[in-house]
């Protein structure tokens, strides 16, 4: 296992430079900081947010402004620390706008979001999880098509890629913008989600039938 560990982390390493270097996005020009990924190689769970915001571009690691500090509350909510999972974003690129004080955050463009995949795609492959959980609707869409509706959709399984059970749920930056009873009503359903995927990490992994032959 501890080999196994290595192997991935070392081939993690040269992806994060492969996407470090790439400039197919006019924003890897632009941003201070490619923001890659980061937790444990051998992760059951994967996050896979937006994109990197201000903090996240300024540190080169996902999650780590306000969004960051509550995905940690909620990953705590269902006995997870941050180091036990994998969490990164659809671009590693921070996506931005001009503004009077400087530039904004944006959603990603579609085609940032395809140039990126590649890295992406990579990045599952290597962690293979057992459960993906896509944060907010433009992740859940790169995996579920344009036509996902988070508030109807989310808090259900879905087969992701390699097959792997997948699931979303609201951005913590959502539920943060929330107020009043709405904020209310966004955690409980946030609960319900982190709930089922704790259920579903808890699942025994199927795996070959115990070995019959030898009953008989
Ligand atoms: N929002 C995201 O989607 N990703 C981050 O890394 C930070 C905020």
């Amino acid at each position: 296992m501890l080999e196994e560990r290595a192997r991935r982390e070392r081939l993690l390493a040269h992806g994060a430079g492969v996407a470090a270097a790439c400039r197919k996005c006019a924003i890897g020009s632009q941003r201070r900081n490619s923001v890659y990924g980061e937790g444990d190689p051998c992760a059951q769970l994967m996050l896979i947010g937006e994109g990197p915001g201000e903090t996240e571009d300024l540190l080169g690691r996902p999650f780590v402004g306000r969004a960051g500090q509550l995905l940690e509350k909620m990953l705590g909510a269902i006995g997870l620390a941050r180091e036990d999972v994998y969490i990164c974003n659809t671009v590693k690129c921070r996506p931005t706008l001009p503004g009077p004080r400087g530039p904004r955050n944006r959603a990603p463009e579609p085609d940032e979001m395809i140039n990126c995949r590649p890295y992406l795609d990579e990045q599952i492959d290597i962690i293979h999880p057992r459960v993906i959980l896509a944060l907010g609707a433009p992740a859940a869409k790169s995996f579920l098509g344009r036509d996902f509706a988070i508030t109807k959709m989310r808090g259900r399984w879905y087969e992701g890629p390699l097959g792997i059970a997948l699931m979303a749920t609201f951005h913590p930056a959502y539920v943060l913008r929330q107020t009043g009873g709405e904020l209310e009503a966004v955690k409980r359903l946030v609960w319900n989600d982190l709930k089922a995927v704790r259920t579903k990490l808890d699942e025994v992994p199927a795996g070959p039938p115990p070995e019959q032959a030898s009953l008989f």
